[in-house]
């Protein structure tokens, strides 16, 4: 492992020494509105903001949640926040009354900022921790909130104060993960998570100002917010913003903004494989392809570089609790590989029983070590103890092989998450949800292959005795308490009993196998 210097710094005033090599380029646009900000003017209202907010009464240590799709203003808070200390919540605006109040229980929110659309939902949920809802946009008639407009009033005309935390030490965001086991749980990425992450992930991607980009994918989950928000704007690049996915609106967007650089995840190159639409777009600006969170097929992979006319699509591997780890690059890949591991990281594969190091080529638990490891889960000690050993290697639940070279392959999964779209959904959650119905008596959840998501959820279930509910009654029932994105798409089977082992454990690949040779 190259050692690299990762300065300890707090995450925005590393990203102002970047914002102000480029102050007059745009930096990010709102593709719905057309609005859009130059560096020096983000800088200047992430200044605003982040006075306003502590003028509102917001502390460093303060938990508060952004609830809200993409956009500008999202950016600016998350940098405004951290700015002073406190923690960003990142939440997925899809989420029900029951996730979001799991959510803020689980952090002790204090302070929610979200906008109109979403605010009946939040208030809903509003637990008693919750101080104040901020509301970007909309009218004044809104009572009981206070307006982003306010916020950025109030702190006019004063000066930046220096952060004076601890960046090694303090939180700048929660990102929801169930890890290997459970429930989704808060991983507390603290600045110098984040700047190590960024310090290795830009020594490969050597963006320059013109490499436009487009996001979509959300700032709630590490790709969108680490991967793409911060590290673009570290190039003096425009970055594009989406509010959510629409093939055809994404399309025009390449076209309309020339964008050379698209992140991706796999369901997203499926729809550019293979949606007819595609055709009608010059898309031939696109230079780079940078695609993760998921694995990815070959014949896919090659679809896309025939339609864009690329010699190379860039494959990434990671995950919330280590961030970005390992990419393949032009000039240094392996088909079937998700490369190798940036310098600065460490990468083993383990036996999973014993913990004993395995020879090159053989599979077994990907492990990691590096400065980008999060803390830990919020409040969760020993479950954090579970995932990071006491010599700082993580056990990612993946399971994988390394080949002499160091090229890592990622063929399986030890842990129970499902990935619906590059989404997380964790069996436990959803077997929680149906526990909870009158009519069933025991349930295991477990994701099945899918060529265009990757995976779908599906439900074993044992009916109570005399229940006479069906399929898909019990789909309607977790589509009306869940985000969209944990609806059981892949079915509901009856059976007579859950497989477990001797200890009560599901079964869970017991459950696989019934549905492969079904
Ligand atoms: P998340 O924490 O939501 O980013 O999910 C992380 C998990 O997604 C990893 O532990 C892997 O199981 C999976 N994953 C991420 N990137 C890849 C990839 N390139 N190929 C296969 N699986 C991946």
């Amino acid at each position: 492992m190259a050692d690299i210097e990762i300065p300890v710094v707090s995450l925005t005033e590393f990203m102002f020494t970047w914002f102000d090599k480029f102050p007059d380029n745009v930096a990010l646009v709102d593709l719905e509105t057309g609005r859009s900000v130059t560096y020096k003017e983000l800088k200047c209202l992430i200044i605003k903001a982040s006075n306003g907010l502590q003028s509102l009464g917001v502390k460093e240590g303060d938990a508060v949640c952004v609830c809200s799709p993409n956009s500008i203003d999202y950016a600016v808070v998350f940098f405004a926040l951290v700015l002073f200390g406190a923690t960003m919540q990142a939440t997925n605006p899809q989420y029900t009354k029951d996730e979001l109040i799991n959510q803020f229980k689980q952090c002790n929110t204090q302070w929610v900022i979200t906008v109109p659309s979403l605010l009946n939902t939040i208030k809903q949920s509003r637990t008693k921790s919750i101080k104040k809802i901020i509301v970007i946009g909309g009218d004044s008639k809104l009572d009981n909130c206070i307006f982003w407009d306010n916020v950025i009033s109030l702190g006019e005309g004063m000066d930046l104060k220096k952060a004076t935390f601890d960046p090694k030490k303090t939180v700048a965001c929660y990102i929801f993960s169930s890890g290997t086991t459970g429930l989704p749980k808060a991983v507390m990425l603290s600045h110098y998570n984040i700047v190590a992450n960024m310090v290795h992930v830009v020594s490969f991607l050597s963006l320059e100002p013109g490499d436009d980009s487009l996001v979509f994918l959300p700032f709630y989950h590490m790709f969108g917010l680490i991967s793409i928000l911060c590290c673009s704007l570290m190039f003096g690049v425009k970055l594009v913003v989406m509010s959510n996915f629409q093939l055809l609106p994404y399309l025009d967007a390449i076209q309309k903004y020339k964008i050379k650089i698209i992140h991706v995840v796999p369901p997203v190159m499926v729809l550019l494989a293979k949606a007819p639409e595609v055709k009608n777009y010059d898309l031939t600006c696109v230079r780079r392809v940078l695609c993760g969170a998921a694995p990815l097929s070959k014949d896919i992979e090659l679809k896309v570089r025939d339609i864009l006319q690329i010699d190379f699509i860039t494959q990434g591997y990671g995950l919330s609790e280590c961030l970005n780890t390992h990419v393949n690059t032009p000039t240094r890949h392996k088909e079937g590989s998700v490369g190798r591991n940036y310098d600065g990281i460490k990468s083993k594969i383990i036996d999973p029983n014993t913990g004993k190091t395995l020879d090159v080529n053989e599979d077994g638990e990907v492990c990691i070590k590096g400065p980008q490891v999060m803390m830990g889960y919020l409040n969760q000690p020993e479950t954090t103890a579970a995932m990071i050993g006491r010599d700082g290697w993580v056990r990612t639940g993946d399971v994988g092989h390394l080949d002499e070279d160091g090229f890592l392959y990622i063929v399986d999964r030890f842990k129970e998450l499902i990935k619906y779209k590059g989404h997380q959904v964790a069996p436990a959650e959803l077997e929680a949800l149906l526990l909870k119905h009158p009519a069933i008596a025991d349930v295991g959840v477990i994701g099945v292959p899918d060529n265009e998501a990757g995976e779908l959820p599906k439900a074993f279930v044992v009916l109570k005795k005399n229940s006479k509910i069906t399929a898909r009654d019990i789909q309607n029932y977790v589509q009306e308490s869940t985000a969209p994105h944990k609806r059981l798409r892949g079915g509901v089977e009856f059976l007579q009993e859950i497989p477990k082992s001797a200890s009560g454990k599901i079964l869970r690949r017991v459950l696989k196998k019934r549905t492969i040779n079904s």
